[in-house]
């Protein structure tokens, strides 16, 4: 349902989210890189030595909601994501990239994000 009259940033349901709060600054994390438009910090429960969230600064609730002039954002988002892993060097010996959507996908977290998870052999 759409809130008539105001912009995505004033909307109750996406003031509460931690994601967002994370991109303006509002909560702690352990940033790795950020620019005008995407912001990459570690995972608090983390599932590898390395795992870290890369989500775009906008609030955007999941894959589902990406529209057609959001694809350059969304490929800069995957281009990021190589970059961290030679930052933190796993480029060579390899990493996953992981975008859990909706409820059975296991998306918690209702701003999207893509996982970067490596450091060891991943399994499954
Ligand atoms: P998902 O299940 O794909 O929605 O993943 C959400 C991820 O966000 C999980 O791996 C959580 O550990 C992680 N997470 C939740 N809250 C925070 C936070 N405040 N800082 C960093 N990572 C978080
Ligand atoms: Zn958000």
């Amino acid at each position: 349902m759409k809130s008539e009259g105001l912009n995505t940033k004033d909307r109750k349901e996406d003031m509460d989210c931690i994601f967002c709060n994370i991109a303006e600054g509002k909560t702690n994390s352990r940033v790795v890189f950020q620019n005008e438009e995407i912001i990459a910090f570690d995972d608090i429960h983390p599932q590898a030595p390395i795992h870290i969230l890369i989500i775009p600064k906008k609030h955007i609730q999941s894959l589902n909601q990406i529209e057609d002039n959001d694809l350059p954002l969304l490929t800069r988002m995957l281009v990021t994501a190589k970059t961290i892993a030679k930052q933190v060097n796993i480029y060579d010996s390899g990493y996953r990239l992981v975008i859990n959507t909706g409820k059975e996908g296991g998306q918690v977290i209702q701003h999207l994000h893509l996982h970067l998870l490596g450091g060891k052999q991943l399994r499954g």
